[in-house]
């Protein structure tokens, strides 16, 4: 799957929408998800472009998955989850319900989050 240009991440990198930013160094930025599942949910992206989980693992270089990785973790102990504990996700593709196309992590944290999946 090509990388497109104007999906709402990449509009966000660019400064063309708005967010709530929690963080930023040269790997990777990090704000608030509009729409919480959590009292704390932040989203982390890489600064590439790159789709997906697939795509960003296949294609990055060291540096840049290096980089993304500890500012996940850097995110994380910032917010204060790092102590009590928190989840960390990544919807790829149809079946992992990925929504919008540029690589993101999912930081959920701020009280118990029950079961990993939901159950049907
Ligand atoms: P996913 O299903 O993993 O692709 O998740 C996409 C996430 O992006 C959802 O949790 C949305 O609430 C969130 N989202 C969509 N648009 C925005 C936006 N403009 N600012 C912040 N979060 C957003």
């Amino acid at each position: 799957m090509a990388y497109d240009s104007d999906n709402i991440f990449a509009k966000i990198l660019r400064g063309e929408i708005p967010c709530t930013k929690v963080y930023e160094d040269e790997h990777a930025l990090a704000f608030e998800d509009i729409n919480p599942q959590a009292p704390i949910h932040v989203l982390v992206i890489p600064k590439g472009a790159y789709v997906s989980m697939d795509d960003f693992a296949a294609e990055a270089s060291d540096a840049e998955i290096t980089g993304f990785f500890r500012a996940v973790g850097t995110v994380a102990r910032e917010l204060g989850v790092a102590a009590p504990g928190y989840r960390m996700l990544a919807n790829h593709g149809v079946n992992g319900g990925q929504e919008v196309p540029h690589f993101h992590v999912h930081i959920f944290g701020g009280k118990k989050l029950g079961p990993m999946l939901k159950r049907d």
